[in-house]
């Protein structure tokens, strides 16, 4: 058996050992065939049954995700429903029986073809990402009319971990939990319908491995190691016993840790560090405040807009209120979308730009789609008066756009006014820092700004010019660069003479090896996600600022990635021997 080791991307984290299960989903036949003019009546009747019993499934699904996770993530399935009720497909479906006197799967066919090919074409990632919404509803239709039995994830009987080449959010969602113990998959991104419904759910899950499937066959052994976006197939026996023994660590780690939730974050030397969560969804503000944070210093709004192509203003009220009015008096920072980069990963490559990561993301999208920039401003604005609001800008590069998008904030607080809807009138603005030009000009952006957090996962890539989601250049995406070292004690010193609030939002603000390294730059505030919060906790608890400080004095007299990386490494493993030793 042949010992494999894939990499992609962690969708939702968590290390799980199992037998590979290969999933196909339903491998549809289109057949095609003209029908009689006494074959019309009934090709209808055959349509309105497979669309009745289809909305019956969906219904299902979205009864079962609203008893077990929300009823937003239910409301994923409410798009599906409307596609279901579209005139242009139910009634264009009947026109075409009546006049072309096709059968029913062809013409069904042709109408989610050609729908499927005007979203391809639109320069719009939203609707883009409706595709896998019809495609899903299109399966459904042609398995009911032709009574396949749908291979499905509800009726998985063993313990398994799923390799598919994609999932659609339904399969997720009716992925029998008690024996799907993680899943794999060749396409999508963290921004997925399928990656959030994972993370909900708190199935491990690794998306974007390109080769997945062609990697493994059914009954393979497998390891999906979601703490390092790993899957190992056909492992030895010494990967499986470290394996299992890293799992029964993490799990005793986490309960000794948690024990901390309710300690204050200070450093030996009492010196208090702020503990911010970063969020993509409201579902995940109570998991975040159990693990001990008590505001929210990266909302990642983007996410918001995946359940629905362009949620107006009222439901984008909506999920910002329920995070608001959760943390009040504490403060949540709501990040204006940011759209682009890896975040159209999985919808269709054809349309990606060139150098996605360089091109029109984040607030130079909002700035060049105005409305959707308004309407954005508008819940957000609206949302202040349930608690304590701040606003950031993401990739913001120079000056101009900060100038750009608050006059675009003021002219929204006008019309507000003149509407006579509420908004706090001091919210303040912050912006991310991630490019290195706002890097390096920070305490002039910082006139303009109240606050700022820096975002490493991107100022790493932009800096080092290394793609953060490239497998062949990951060896160059080292935090522990000197160039990233000096510019982060650059923007620390900078940030701290312009008075301004300064936080870290990056993934290195969770990750309790990076914690010392941060404190001795000069970092008080850490913005993270809760799966390593304990950690991090637990490594500010037993340290003083001055033993960061020389930690951090330590590295940067060295001159190389590779061996600032190694003298870290042996120096954090040895001093936290068991935080680390899996
Ligand atoms: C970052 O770039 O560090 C960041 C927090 O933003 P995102 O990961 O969403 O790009
Ligand atoms: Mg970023």
């Amino acid at each position: 058996m042949a010992q494999k080791e894939i990499s992609g991307i962690i969708a939702s984290p968590g290390i799980r050992i199992g037998k590979a299960y290969i999933y196909k989903g339903v491998n549809i036949v289109i057949p095609k065939y003209k029908i009689s003019k006494e074959e019309i009546n009934f090709e209808k009747t055959r349509l309105q049954n497979a669309v009745n019993k289809t909305k019956q499934e969906i219904m299902a699904i979205q009864q079962q995700v609203a008893n077990s996770l929300s009823s937003d993530m239910a409301d994923i399935f409410s798009s599906h429903l409307m596609v279901l009720e579209d005139p242009a497909i139910i009634t264009k479906a009947i026109d075409s029986i009546n006049s072309e006197m096709r059968n029913v799967e062809w013409i069904l066919n042709d109408i989610s073809l050609e729908l499927i090919k005007s979203l391809d074409s639109i320069d719009d990632v939203y609707l883009r990402e409706r595709i896998i919404d019809i495609s899903d509803i299109h399966k459904r239709l042609i398995k009911n009319l032709q009574k396949i039995e749908h291979e499905s994830l509800a009726d998985l009987k063993e313990d398994v971990i799923i390799f598919a080449e994609d999932l659609t959010p339904s399969d997720t969602a009716v992925m029998n939990r008690d024996h799907a113990l993680a899943f794999v998959t060749n396409k999508g991104g963290r921004t997925s319908h399928t990656a959030i419904l994972a993370r909900a759910l708190e199935i491990p899950a690794i998306v974007g491995t390109i080769k997945g499937t062609s990697s493994i066959k059914n009954g393979d052994s497998v390891i999906v190691d979601g703490v390092r976006g790993k899957v190992l197939i056909n492992p030895s026996n010494e990967e499986v016993i470290s394996y299992i023994s890293h799992q029964q660590d993490l799990l005793l780690l986490e309960r000794e840790l948690s024990k901390l939730t309710h300690l204050p974050a200070k450093t030996i030397n009492d010196v208090e560090i702020g503990i911010l969560g970063n969020i993509e969804l409201p579902e995940e503000m109570a998991v975040i405040k159990d693990h001990g944070a008590d505001s929210i210093g990266l909302f990642r709004s983007e996410f918001l807009f995946l359940d629905k192509s362009l949620p107006d203003e009222e439901t984008q009220l909506e999920g910002y209120r329920k995070v608001v009015e959760y943390f009040s008096p504490q403060p949540v920072t709501i990040r204006t979308i940011d759209v682009g980069g890896d975040k159209i990963f999985g919808a269709n490559e054809d349309y990606r730009e060139r150098n996605p990561f360089l091109g029109c993301r984040a607030i130079r999208f909002s700035i060049a789609n105005e409305n959707l920039f308004v309407t954005q401003l508008r819940a957000i604005l609206r949302s202040s008066v349930y608690g304590n609001v701040k606003i950031m800008f993401p990739m913001i590069t120079t000056l101009d756009e900060i100038f750009i998008a608050k006059d675009i904030i003021e002219q929204v607080k006008y019309e507000l006014q003149q509407e006579g809807l509420p908004f706090a009138e001091n919210v303040p603005i912050g912006i991310m820092i991630e490019v290195p030009s706002a890097a390096l000009n920070i305490d002039v952006l910082g006139k303009y700004v109240d606050f700022f957090s820096i975002g490493t996962n991107d100022l790493v890539q932009y800096t080092l010019a290394v793609d953060r989601i490239g497998e062949k250049v990951a060896y160059l995406y080292n935090p522990l660069d000197p160039a990233i070292l000096r510019l982060l004690k650059s923007v620390t010193r900078q940030a701290a003479i312009t008075g301004k609030d300064l936080s870290i939002c990056g993934e290195i603000a969770g990750e309790p090896r990076y914690t010392m390294v941060l404190l001795g730059l000069g970092f008080r505030n850490l913005s993270m996600s809760s799966a390593y919060m304990y950690q991090v906790k637990r490594v500010i608890r037993s340290v003083t600022i001055e033993e960061c400080e020389a930690l951090v004095e330590k590295l940067m007299s060295i001159e190389s990635a590779s061996e600032m990386t190694s003298y870290h490494e042996t120096f954090i493993t040895t001093k936290f021997p068991f935080l680390f030793s899996c």
